[in-house]
């Protein structure tokens, strides 16, 4: 589905970027997974390549909360490759500190990853696709962009506005055939889930029509469908995965 296509993946060492990356490879593409440290990145390049030597993967580590550093990131791989077809902005925090806890500083660490990250990576991407005549770019929303949470408001927060940033740009990348798109995931099996008891997975599942978490390949296949031509008339599309939950 993603035949000579070339993608880059932030968060890509573990978790749902794990997957995505594992998915794109699968399908094709050559992947450049971004991480948050060297050693992590190597471990994910390792485990990757021992499943399929051919596979056409390579990783890199610029502070994604450093514009500069993205952007020279991004560069680098036009060069190489000539071309972006599809930023994936996965890599994000989770938070549950309730309000009279909460200091600014912890506030601005979830905005900084969570949003301004997402506008650092496609600024530059942007700018190539549009030079190479389109592309795909999908951010990481969640369930909570829908529905608020009762504690750690950062993040909802923060996915809200990761919503209205790929609307806004959807509607404006549209003339340069850029589609943008969410994928708003529902509890899933992931070191973000994994610290908490499994009373509490438990008690969740009960709010989950389909009645168990997702999986992280489940959500990567949404990953896929998107930045693939069978979605070549989708665009401002915040597409839920999180087994119909309504919380
Ligand atoms: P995870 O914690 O397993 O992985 C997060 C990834 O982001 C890691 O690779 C990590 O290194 C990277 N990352 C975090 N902060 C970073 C930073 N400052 N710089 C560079 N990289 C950084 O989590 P996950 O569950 O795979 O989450 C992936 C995305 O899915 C996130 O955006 C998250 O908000 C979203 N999401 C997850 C769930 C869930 O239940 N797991 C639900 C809804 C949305």
């Amino acid at each position: 589905m993603l035949k000579g296509k070339v993608a880059i993946v932030t968060g890509g060492t573990r978790g749902i970027g794990y997957s995505i990356v594992k998915k794109y490879l699968e399908n094709g593409a050559k992947v450049i997974l971004f991480g948050s440290r060297q050693e992590t990145v190597d471990n994910a390049l390792k485990s990757l390549k021992e499943e399929n030597a051919e596979w056409e993967v390579e990783g890199m580590c610029p502070t994604l909360t450093d514009a500069a550093q993205v952007e020279e990131a991004v560069l680098k791989i036009k060069e190489k490759y000539g071309k972006i077809d599809i930023l994936v902005n996965n890599a994000g925090i989770s938070q549950s500190t309730p309000l009279y806890d909460y200091t600014p500083e912890e506030f601005d660490k979830v905005i900084d990853i969570n949003v301004k990250a997402l506008f650092y990576a496609i600024l530059p991407t942007a700018k190539i696709m549009k030079e190479n005549g389109g592309g795909s770019i999908i951010n990481t929303s969640s369930m909570v962009s829908l529905a608020g949470q009762a504690s750690g408001v950062g993040y909802p927060t923060s996915k809200f506005a990761v919503n209205g940033m790929t609307i806004s740009l959807a509607r404006e990348l549209g003339k340069d055939h850029i589609r943008v798109n969410a994928v708003a995931p529902g509890v899933t099996r992931t070191d973000m889930v994994a610290s908490l008891p499994d009373e509490v997975v438990n008690r969740i599942s009960m709010q989950i029509p389909i009645g168990r978490p997702g999986e992280p390949e489940e959500v990567a296949d949404a990953f896929l469908f998107l930045a693939s031509d069978m979605a070549s008339y989708i665009s401002g599309e915040i597409l839920s995965v999180d087994g119909a939950t309504w919380i």
